[in-house]
């Protein structure tokens, strides 16, 4: 069912001409709409599919002060890292909250545990000691499932991480601006369109994925924000640039979370510097993630049975009760956009490459491109960008019809098998863009993280759940609604089931 307020705002994105056209609805082209909206921009930004339907719902959720670039002495990244993630502490409590990590070291790679302690040391000193200051711990509670005499000491450090979900942040900095003059239509693709020079105006087609229509939207500047797709949406228009992206699969499977698992661990896997970790979140404990190099996208990345067989191994070396595909509640499969110079043909480890961004700005046309970037640096990163769009366009002076209303409160209901309530299907369809029953299980709720076999439950048990939920989509027609669900199921058996029967 199309809601009303989706053709209005597909009406506006054809009759009006925007100051910007902001392409992806990740949390690089999310907190980018935020920031021109509340600058007064008039901002039109679409999403292919979901929001945060692409890299955006797959991450470690992680807002980290950029420990990493300590290996390469990187001293000034980690040190706006930490900027950035203190900043995001202070304005976003939230949203963001600090929490201690427990670094766990390998005792094959025994040198690293005399390495860790001054590296964390100075890691927080780098954050102006703005964190608890680390320290080492013998005696833990999530000792009591891992592995007896396998892990002595850990370290106890601290970062932040998103509340609720990496989704659901990003879909916040797209509704707190619906009450603002900006459109974000979600289901709506760039497909084609160009530049008119005598004008100075970009005509960008638009196709909306859940009808099928073709609209022209007028804009001043266009920002290319599609993150795996950057490449592809710029070569579609003939915009060079000096980057480009390469690719880095990254999986975690979700097991039950045990009840002595309080802190999120880092573990040093003792393999070119490769660290895995186990994350407690809601009923479930993220375990990973990968790091493949893809050489294309192109036809959908998904889970293999070898990335949960590498966990699997992995989870085995250190848990005290061996884990097995019967034991995985959740699959998590994303890929990193990591930027590279263009000339770029080397072969190196994922974890060498940097995740910094870069931003692109054409010489001819109006149109800037973003690579890279992360959920630590997403405001400094709209901030960088806002910059650059002031000396291509001043903010609009007529504004848009507001919205929606989002003054009023979110609403809960239950689902099987989860203890607290989760987000209500109708609150999400009337003030959360949420258009499938997809969006709601993965992406305005954990459902489908949380629940086994993505919501569906081990043995199908909560479809019945599934088809009252479905018929919000299908107007109360009880035939289509099992239709909606019966395409869930089949996609679930295609994502989640074969990829676990195939994997011994
Ligand atoms: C396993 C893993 C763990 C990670 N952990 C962390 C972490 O802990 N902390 C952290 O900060 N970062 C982490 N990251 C990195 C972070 O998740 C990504 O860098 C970030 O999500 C990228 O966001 P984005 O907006 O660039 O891309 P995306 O989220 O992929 O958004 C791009 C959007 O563009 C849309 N799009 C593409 N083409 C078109 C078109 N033609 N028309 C309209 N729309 C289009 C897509 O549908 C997509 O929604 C992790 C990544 C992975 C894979």
């Amino acid at each position: 069912m199309i809601g009303s307020q989706r053709i209005r705002d597909m009406e506006i994105a054809q009759n009006e001409t925007f100051d910007v056209t902001i392409i992806g609805g990740g949390i690089n082209g999310a907190s980018l709409y935020h920031q021109l909206c509340r600058k007064g921009y008039r901002v039109l930004l679409v999403d292919k599919g979901d929001f945060a339907c692409g890299t955006s719902q797959a991450s470690a959720m992680m807002v980290w002060g950029g420990l990493l670039y300590l290996r390469n002495l990187d001293l000034l990244t980690v040190a706006q890292l930490s900027r950035d993630r203190e900043a995001m502490i202070q304005n976003m409590g939230c949203e963001v909250s600090p929490v201690s990590f427990r670094y766990i070291p390998s005792r094959d790679t025994g040198w690293n545990k005399f390495i860790m302690a001054p590296a964390l040391y100075f890691y927080w000193m780098l954050g102006l000691c703005n964190r608890d200051r680390p320290r080492v711990e013998d005696s833990y509670s999530e000792k009591s499932f891992l592995i007896d005499n396998a892990h002595d000491s850990s370290f106890l450090y601290q970062e932040a991480i998103l509340n609720s979900s990496d989704s659901r942040f990003v879909l916040k900095w797209i509704t707190e601006q619906d009450s603002n003059p900006g459109i974000a239509l979600n289901y709506c693709s760039l497909t084609g369109g160009e530049y008119h020079s005598g004008e100075k105006i970009w005509r960008l087609t638009l196709t909306d994925e859940i009808t099928g229509w073709a609209r022209v939207a007028k804009s001043w500047c266009v920002i290319n924000c599609a993150g795996v797709w950057t490449d592809t949406v710029n070569r579609q228009f003939q915009i060079e640039t000096p980057y480009k992206h390469v690719f880095s699969k990254g999986v975690f499977i979700g097991l039950e979370r045990q009840d002595q698992h309080n802190y999120p661990l880092i573990f040093d896997m003792g393999e070119q510097g490769d660290v895995l970790s186990y994350i407690p979140w809601g009923p479930v404990a993220l375990w990973g993630p990968t790091e493949t190099c893809l050489s294309s996208i192109e036809g959908g990345v998904h889970t293999e049975p070898e990335d949960v067989d590498f966990l699997l191994e992995r989870a085995n070396r250190h848990l005290k009760q061996a884990v097995d595909p019967s034991d995985i509640v959740s699959l998590r499969c994303g890929v990193r956009p990591l930027v590279v110079k263009k000339d770029y043909s080397k072969n190196r480890y994922p974890l060498d490459l940097s995740r910094k961004h870069q931003i692109s700005r054409d010489s001819v046309k109006p149109w800037i491109s973003v690579y890279g970037g992360k959920f630590t640096s997403c405001v400094s990163l709209a901030e960088k960008v806002e910059e650059q769009i002031r000396e291509l366009v001043e903010p609009g002076q007529a504004s848009l019809p507001a919205k929606r209303n989002v003054t009023s409160t979110m609403q809960w209901e239950s689902y099987p098998g989860l203890q607290d309530p989760v987000p209500s299907l109708k609150w999400c369809i009337e003030k959360e863009h949420c258009l499938t029953l997809e969006d709601y299980l993965r992406r305005r709720t954990n459902i489908s993280q949380w629940v086994p076999r993505e919501g569906l439950g081990r043995n199908d048990e909560n479809v019945p759940h599934l088809e009252q939920l479905a018929l919000q989509f299908s107007g109360g027609e009880p035939v289509i609604a099992r239709k909606l669900v019966l395409d869930y199921m089949e996609t679930v058996e295609r994502r989640f089931d074969s990829v676990l029967n195939s994997v011994y």
